[in-house]
């Protein structure tokens, strides 16, 4: 049985869903947690967890969470070093597969104790991944896991930090945060997301009034974003980020495979499409066969008319 540690991943005194539900469908898999004044973080995930609470931490900076994560592994004999996929864990990762010379395997959708599985050939079919070295380092791509409900006790540990010289000569300069209303589209429950068949940029505003309603966030497919309708941080796909929403609200997306492997773990797919042999209506829970710019308008007034 694999002795796997998980990088849990936070911010804004969050931590991230994406490590949530590696550290939830990983079974008895401990965590880590790196940062300042994160220890209460800690509180109510029920299984071990190592904090590293340090001021020179403070900012989420790769190299001085290698530093912690390296000595973890080899002091305490962890073989499996589990990651859910963003940019700094991206980076922490290769940055201890590098220090520890062991073999990563990234894009991970599963993981039984010694294998990996991981979607290949642009998604169509899904592979067996191992590794050949003593430890293994995995990073799952974003969306894949929705975590299970945690809790019981928690065994908090505390993690040594020593940092190497060269893993504090930079600095984190400035941090900004883009601007969004409600939740991300990695975070939330509810995803409208918007396709060509809106007609023009500014019929976005269709998607984002229903999203309001629904409390949720606004996705698109690749054919908006590369024609500047919307930005690229909202694709979905195989080229844009991994979603499983609850709800995952279509409006008039085709259904391109590229698209549908970036949202197919959604629990229910609602498409409003005006072409009936859409193939987005192949893999839909509810069709509707419409003109989005009828339909969407009173579909949010009766949302808001619900929820008053
Ligand atoms: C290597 C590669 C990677 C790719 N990666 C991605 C990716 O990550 N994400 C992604 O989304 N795509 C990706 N694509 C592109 C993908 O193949 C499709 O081109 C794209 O998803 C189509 O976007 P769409 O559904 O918005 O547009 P379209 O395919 O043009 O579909 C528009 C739909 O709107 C409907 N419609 C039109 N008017 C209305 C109306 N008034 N009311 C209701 N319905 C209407 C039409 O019937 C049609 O079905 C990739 C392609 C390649 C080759």
């Amino acid at each position: 049985m694999a002795k796997t540690l998980v990088f849990l991943e936070h911010h804004d005194g969050a931590i991230q869903k994406g490590s949530l539900g590696v550290l939830s469908t990983v079974g008895g898999a401990h965590g880590v947690l790196v940062g300042s004044g994160v220890r209460a973080l800690a509180e109510g995930i029920g299984t071990t967890v190592w904090v590293a609470d340090d001021e020179r931490l403070a900012a989420p900076l790769p190299q001085p969470r290698v530093d912690v994560l390296a000595k973890l592994v080899r002091d305490e004999g962890y073989d499996t070093v589990l990651f859910g996929q963003s940019v700094l864990a991206a980076d922490v990762a290769a940055g201890v597969a590098a220090r520890l010379d062991a073999g990563l395997n990234w894009g991970l959708v599963d993981f039984d104790g010694t294998q990996g599985r991981a979607p290949a050939l642009q998604d169509t079919v899904v592979v067996d991944v191992g590794w050949t070295t003593p430890v293994r380092i995995g990073l799952f791509r974003a969306g894949a896991l929705d975590p299970a409900e945690l809790g019981g006790a928690t065994e908090v540990k505390d993690a040594t930090v020593e940092l190497e010289d060269f893993s504090t000569a930079a600095e984190m300069v400035e941090q900004a945060h883009a601007e969004q209303q409600g939740p991300s589209i990695e975070e939330a429950d509810v995803i409208v997301a918007g396709g060509r068949g809106l007609g023009e940029p500014e019929k976005f505003a269709l998607a984002e009034e229903l999203a309001q309603a629904l409390g949720g966030a606004v996705a698109a497919t690749r054919a908006v974003v590369d024609a500047g309708w919307y930005p690229y941080s909202a694709q979905v796909g195989q080229t844009g980020k991994t979603v499983s929403p609850k709800l995952y609200v279509a409006l008039g997306i085709s259904g391109a495979i590229q698209h549908k492997v970036g949202m197919q773990g959604s629990n229910v797919i609602v498409a409003i499409n005006k072409d009936p042999n859409a193939p987005i209506f192949e893999f839909s829970d509810l069709g509707v066969v419409g003109d989005l710019h009828d339909i969407v308008p009173k579909l949010t007034e009766l949302v808001r008319a619900r929820r008053s």
